[in-house]
């Protein structure tokens, strides 16, 4: 069965009496290159274990098999179990686990079904929670690297340097913990049903050390306070987040002891800029 053949997945879906959930992104892909082109990209072999989320019906699912050395699959839709037993029964390497990736115990899956092999995270994510799934990917420290489609709005902004209009605080998370590359887009006609926006694949390749020497806590405290109030100057964002602690005439010596003009907006800074600032903010508190 070609699990990105239009008619065979409709065939499929129909036997087993699915319907589709919004709520769950569940957008289907059906054109054949773009699983193989996502599998290709998360860079993985046989010593490489694979965490998917969602594998759907399993086209992605079997591309990461063919190709990796163990590969578990988190879907939460229960009534896909029985579509994936049938699509997947040649696989002895994938493992369907049962639940949600928000509530899952990240490491302790890494550990029980990824034993022995270096872990990645691989997957086509539902949408509607990209961030919080790519944030708890990234802080937990366990994977070697993540390579996910997502909204393509959104791996512009996993990807955006300083000074333009997609970075912010999101951004600077995501490279903060890795080397983050857009890699590819996908229109809304690769899938079934088709979203009303573009997707792209992006590859987050995690850092084995921060690049910046300062606590993620101090540095995060900052960048959110400076993307808070976007429109604000960064001094004036900053006396709102820290009016408690310092005074305005303190931030601005602090501001331009880091060399920054005292005019200066939040997403003019790059990464080691935030990462001086929070530094010298952490020093005093
Ligand atoms: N991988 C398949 C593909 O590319 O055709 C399906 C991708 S579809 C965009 C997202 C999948 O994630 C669906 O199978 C959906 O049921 C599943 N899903 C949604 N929320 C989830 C969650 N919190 N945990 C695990 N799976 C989830």
């Amino acid at each position: 069965m070609d699990l990105t053949n239009i008619h065979d997945v409709k065939d499929l879906l129909g036997r087993h009496g699915f319907r589709f959930s919004k709520a769950l992104g569940q957008n289907f892909l059906i054109a054949d290159w773009v699983p193989r082109q996502i599998a290709e990209a998360a860079g993985v072999d046989k010593s490489c274990g694979v965490v998917e989320i969602g594998p759907g019906v399993g086209c992605l699912t079997r591309e990461l098999a063919a190709r990796a050395g163990k590969v578990a699959a988190v879907e939460l839709d229960k009534s896909l179990l029985p579509v994936l037993a049938e699509t997947l029964a040649d696989f002895d390497n994938v493992e369907v686990v049962p639940g949600d990736v928000m509530k899952l115990d990240l490491a302790a899956l890494a550990a029980d079904r990824l034993n022995g092999f270096t872990p990645h995270v691989c997957a086509n994510l539902p949408y509607n929670i990209t961030t919080p799934v790519l944030t708890n990917l990234l802080e937990s420290g366990l994977f070697r690297s993540v390579t996910v489609m997502i909204q393509k709005e959104v791996a512009r902004r996993v990807c955006a340097g300083s000074g333009t209009a997609d970075y912010g605080a999101f951004s600077l998370l995501c490279q903060y913990y890795a080397d983050c590359e857009l890699l590819f887009d996908v229109p809304p006609g690769c899938f079934l049903p088709a979203p009303k926006v573009t997707s792209a694949v992006v590859r987050l390749a995690v850092r084995e050390a921060p690049p910046v020497n300062v606590p993620p806590e101090a540095l995060f405290r900052v960048v959110r306070a400076a993307f808070g109030q976007r429109r604000k100057t960064l001094l004036n964002a900053l006396s709102s987040a820290y009016g408690n602690q310092f005074s305005k005439d303190e931030l601005r010596q602090v501001i331009t002891g880091c060399g920054l003009p005292e005019t200066v907006r939040g997403e003019m800074l790059s990464l080691e800029q935030f990462a001086e600032l929070a530094g010298k903010i952490d020093s005093f508190l």
